[in-house]
């Protein structure tokens, strides 16, 4: 099929939509009524289950003790009753294994029993542990393939809830995934030791300033997630695509994202009734979903749920990836989750809004009206300052993936190097507490709008600055490096470890100081912020994270540019960074050494593959049309000359020396993809960034320039242009 074709049905499918499905009508079924109906939450737990049952999960889900094991037989009892009701015939242990998806395997409820007739089984044994066979999940060496079992753990921290399918349903239960030793195979597994670590030395921070009143202290996440739509001939005209989540060839549009048009623009009927359903279905697993809009480039959105506990948003992140692609389907689109799905377009990531809170103190970044006066938030400040400078390279590190290299340093998105914005204000007290002279707070002023009839709006005391990788943003700092199709886990497992650290530090400080004398808690936490301000704070840069001159800058500063995931990748295992995880619990050495290696993996499996398909299709789609292109302009040259018209063959001699360069380039990349002699994982990803990337861009770069010339009609791949710009 020509690209031609597919555009025309693409277009059929713009024109011609209409739901697929009965219309949504929120009237008739108001979103309140549909918010966590498929959940097993704490109000339909607290209907279901007897009151000593329900008080005692609510206590280990409060305060992180551990759980009573003698509940879990009623929890089951209850649980299947709920699924049953709600028609699930099967029940799944969700894990969420290295590769950053989510992994499921059904059981049915149904056994046989023994008389001919089955009945609906699941007890305590069934809901707290599964055995998935697990050697096919990457382990890195943890578990030889003998030595396949993985156990699934229940997390009682998290609800169970039920999905649907035209056909039915089932029950879904959130567990961690753990070799039979222990090690974590997964990534909720660290994010909950994560949480227990950093939560325990906050509560101690809280009680050197007297306020540790027994409340646990849980990290939050507000995961801002974004993603490109585009119409399903496309995406299927496209291997490239198909296969590896972006485009590997392609042309730049004539008219691209230059204008901004489509920032924040009206939403396309289509997409709208897309983003409907979507919350829809998203407010029936109980996810928060707040606010959706058009994003910068054309065809691109972003959705944002209100923050949660970590453990939960990274769960919910997980189903709003899982239901922004299926719902895509029903509406004869697909949604794209690449971070650079289109080269020269922006791409996609995930800003995760990260905070510290208590049920009654709220978010520990919550500077207050005189921050200046605040000194638990100036000292937990100050720690995250230390933090982000102390381990900025294992901030890279855990948002390096093959997708994310493409907008790490881009012109927009955060650079690779890890700085901090602070805004104006809470720079001013910082510097005010570094030269020894505390005094005040800069205030923020009323907006003056100058037309009467707008009210006077509150302006923020510091401006927002979208260009840094580290912001605060008024009470939460947000992380913009994570990449949109990279489960949110890694990060807060790094942010929360990082902070446990770093806060324990802090108070050890204050207390060398204090020395249990309270009266020179304020004296004592100047120095100690001052102290971290002299060392740590050539982190805080507050202004064009996009600029040049902050590439300069930041080299002079001595801060790290680790601009690719192969440069970055082996600071998992570095010996700091391995001290730190092991001192709080976190991960192991071993661990640690496993993730390493299946991040490298993927990174070089995700190249190979694309170097495979960029060969692939310059040989099998690209050539072929070029060839039939300068077949056919040859033919009007010899038709012209037999007329005794002297054709002009300037285009027919750019066709066939760019031909001759495109088999050139090929046949070079493929020279190179022939090397396996690696000694490391380690040494392919290094080749593979220096080799084998340049030459497949080299291959698409006279592959593009052919897309200048060749026939319309006959160019094979649906173009940037349409893709882009038909909705
Ligand atoms: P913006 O695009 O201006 O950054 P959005 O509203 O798109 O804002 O997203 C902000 C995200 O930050 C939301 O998910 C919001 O719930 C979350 N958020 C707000 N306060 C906190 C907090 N204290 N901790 C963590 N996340 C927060
Ligand atoms: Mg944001």
């Amino acid at each position: 099929m020509s690209g031609y074709q597919t555009r025309q049905n693409a277009i059929a499918a713009v024109t011609n939509y209409k739901p697929t499905t009965k219309p949504l009508n929120f009237a008739e079924t108001s979103p309140a009524d549909i918010f966590g109906s498929n959940v097993f939450s704490d109000k339909v737990m607290k209907r279901m289950l007897p009151k000593d049952v329900y008080k005692s999960l609510m206590k280990t889900k409060t305060t992180g003790e551990e759980m009573d094991s003698s509940i879990a037989g009623p929890i089951a009892a209850a649980m299947k009753e709920w699924a049953l009701s709600k028609g699930a015939t099967h029940y799944t242990h969700v894990f969420y294994p290295l590769t950053g998806l989510t992994a499921e395997k059904h059981d049915g409820f149904l056994t046989p029993d023994g008389e001919g007739g089955a009945i609906a089984e699941f007890d305590a044994n069934l809901l707290i542990q599964g055995e998935p066979d697990a050697s096919s999940f990457p382990s890195g060496g943890l578990r030889a393939t003998f030595e396949a079992r993985g156990y699934t753990a229940w997390d009682v921290t998290n609800p169970a809830y039920i999905l649907e399918n035209p056909n039915g349903t089932f029950l879904c239960i959130p567990t961690a995934f753990i070799s039979w030793k222990g090690h974590a195979l997964d990534k909720k597994t660290p994010l909950l030791r994560a949480n227990q670590a950093v939560n325990k030395v906050a509560r101690r921070f809280l009680g050197i300033f007297g306020n540790d009143n027994g409340e646990m202290v849980v990290s939050n996440a507000g995961p801002e997630q974004e993603y490109f739509l585009l119409d399903r001939n496309f995406y299927f005209a496209r291997p490239d695509l198909m296969v590896c989540g972006r485009t590997l060839f392609g042309a730049k549009p004539s008219k691209g994202q230059e204008l901004d048009d489509h920032y924040f623009g009206a939403i396309p009927r289509r997409v709208l009734a897309y983003m409907l359903e979507v919350e829809r279905e998203l407010y029936k697993l109980g996810v928060p979903v707040k606010t959706r809009h058009n994003e910068v480039a054309p065809g691109q959105f972003e959705l944002a749920p209100l923050y949660e506990q970590s453990n939960l948003a990274t769960d919910h992140n997980q189903m709003v990836m899982t239901i922004l692609k299926s719902v895509a389907k029903r509406y004869g689109m697909a949604c794209l989750l690449h971070e650079k799905p289109f080269a020269g377009i922006n791409g996609s990531g995930k800003h995760l809004n990260y905070s510290l809170s208590t049920p009654s103190q709220g978010s520990l970044y919550s500077p207050g009206d005189t921050p200046h006066e605040n000194m638990q938030f100036l000292a937990v400040t100050a720690a995250t300052i230390r933090a982000v400078e102390k381990y900025g390279k294992l901030l890279r590190a855990v948002v390096a993936s093959a997708g994310n290299d493409h907008r790490l340093g881009a012109n927009e998105a955060p650079p690779a190097i890890i700085s901090i914005f602070l805004g104006e204000q809470l720079t001013d007290i910082f510097a005010q507490i570094e030269k020894g002279n505390l005094k005040n707070s800069k205030h923020k002023a009323k907006l003056r709008v100058g037309v009467d009839t707008l009210p006077a709006l509150p302006s923020d005391a510091g401006d927002r600055n979208r260009t840094s990788p580290f912001a605060f943003t008024g009470n939460r700092f947000e992380f913009r490096a994570v990449g949109s199709n990279q489960s949110i886990a890694g990060s807060q497992v790094a942010l929360n470890t990082m902070m446990a650290e770093s806060l324990d530090f802090v108070c050890d400080e204050i207390e060398k100081i204090t020395q249990g004398d309270k009266k020179k808690l304020n004296d004592a936490c100047q120095k100690v912020i001052q102290g971290i301000m002299k060392k740590h704070g050539y982190i805080v840069f507050n202004g064009d994270g996009y600029s040049d001159e902050w590439q300069k800058e930041a080299k002079k500063r001595g801060l790290p540019n680790l601009r690719t995931a192969a440069d970055s990748l082996p600071i998992i295992s570095d010996k700091d960074v391995v001290k730190m995880f092991e001192k709080y619990e976190v991960l192991s050495k071993d661990e640690l050494e496993s993730r390493t290696e299946i991040y490298h993996e993927q990174y070089n499996q995700a190249i190979v593959t694309e170097s495979l398909l960029v060969v692939r299709i310059a040989k099998t789609i690209i050539l072929p049309s070029a060839i039939r292109y300068q077949g056919e302009l040859a033919s009007t040259a010899a038709s012209l000359k037999a007329a005794g018209i002297e054709p002009r063959i300037s285009l027919l001699e750019e066709i066939t020396n760019k031909l001759r360069d495109l088999q050139k380039n090929t046949v070079d990349l493929e020279k190179l993809m022939d090397k396996d002699d690696f000694k490391s994982v380690e040494a392919e990803a290094a080749y593979l960034t220096t080799k084998i990337l340049p030459a497949m861009l080299d291959v698409r770069e006279v592959a593009d320039s052919l897309e200048g010339v060749v026939a319309d009609d006959l160019w094979p791949l649906p173009s940037y242009q349409e893709m882009l710009f038909i909705k």
